[in-house]
């Protein structure tokens, strides 16, 4: 069981791994917190980009000796793996933590990830812990895992015949790996964020096959996408994979006629979450399959 100093920590965990939305891909965005033999946080990092070192190093550089006889709160199954970088498992072995508690096992690992490696060295391990909320930064990532194409998100303003460069949208593009503008064009959501050769931007336009459309942005090395805007024809290509809807509600008096087709989300979607600014509203909807739709 994670004691209640252990869940704080796994969530700041979460909150410093979103930090790498945006720029880590292919490779996830992952946080971790050390903490030492008394409990005390004694260090933290996260993954910026691939080729960069992971968040468990980040964060066991940062704690230095005093991980020794402490505890690694990382929100993805440390890796059992030689990349770029030498595998986390072998950092936390190295660091002697007697305890290692992971949000999210690693599909990729088949069963013989860090978690097994970790445990054969003596050290406590402890799965899931609030998994469910490490999803939340997570859940596109493992989503394009599953899926072999990247997670995509549809933006735009309700009712706006110009909602290209809306600044709320607008705000959306560095969390994602690649952003389709409304004029088509297609760029990083974070200029230069990658890194070099980690990944290609893919060429605009993107034809009109969806199939052929996501393969290229998977090939680019994108894991999530954003369209923007409500009359992009990336959005009528890909209409039918589009995972998340993201749609503001510019404000409007207590009594009006609705005047647009497009003020709530498109059917086959159900809200997961409304937030207000005075009288703005953003809506997030997801695809639903089943009788909500
Ligand atoms: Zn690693």
């Amino acid at each position: 069981m994670a004691t209640p100093n252990e869940l704080t920590a796994m969530r700041r965990a979460i909150a410093i791994s979103a930090q790498g939305l945006g720029t880590t891909s292919p490779n996830p965005p992952v946080g971790c917190v050390i903490l030492d033999r008394d409990g005390v946080p004694v260090g933290e990092g996260y993954h910026l980009r691939k080729g960069d070192h992971h968040a468990e190093v980040n964060a066991l550089t940062a704690a230095g000796e005093r991980a020794e006889g402490g505890t690694a709160v990382v929100t993805l199954e440390p890796c059992n793996h030689h990349g770029r970088t030498p595998p986390c498992r072998q950092a936390l072995i190295d660091a002697k933590v007697s305890r290692v508690l992971m949000a999210v096992m690693d599909p990729t690992s088949r069963g013989e990830g860090g978690a097994v490696v970790l445990e054969q060295a003596g050290i406590e391990v402890e799965r899931g812990v609030l998994e469910q909320e490490a999803l939340l930064v997570l859940g596109p990532w493992l989503h394009s895992l599953r899926t072999g194409r990247p997670h995509i998100t549809w933006a735009y303003t309700a009712g706006a015949d110009e909602d290209d460069g809306d600044q709320g949208v607008t705000e959306l593009r560095r969390t994602h790996d690649l952003v389709i503008r409304r004029n088509g064009t297609i760029e990083e959501g974070v200029p230069g964020g990658h890194g070099e050769d980690a990944f290609h931007v893919p060429h605009a336009p993107l034809g009109d096959e969806p199939e052929k459309a996501l393969h290229a942005l998977t090939e680019a090395g994108a894991r999530t996408v954003l369209i923007e805007g409500t009359f992009n024809e990336a959005a009528r290509l890909l209409v039918d994979v589009v995972d998340r809807v993201i749609v503001d509600v510019p404000g409007l008096p207590p009594s009006s006629v609705p005047v647009s087709a497009n003020w709530s989300v498109p059917s086959g979607f159900r809200l997961v979450d409304i937030t207000a600014s005075g009288l703005q509203v953003r809506l997030i909807a997801k695809r639903v399959v089943g009788r909500d739709r």
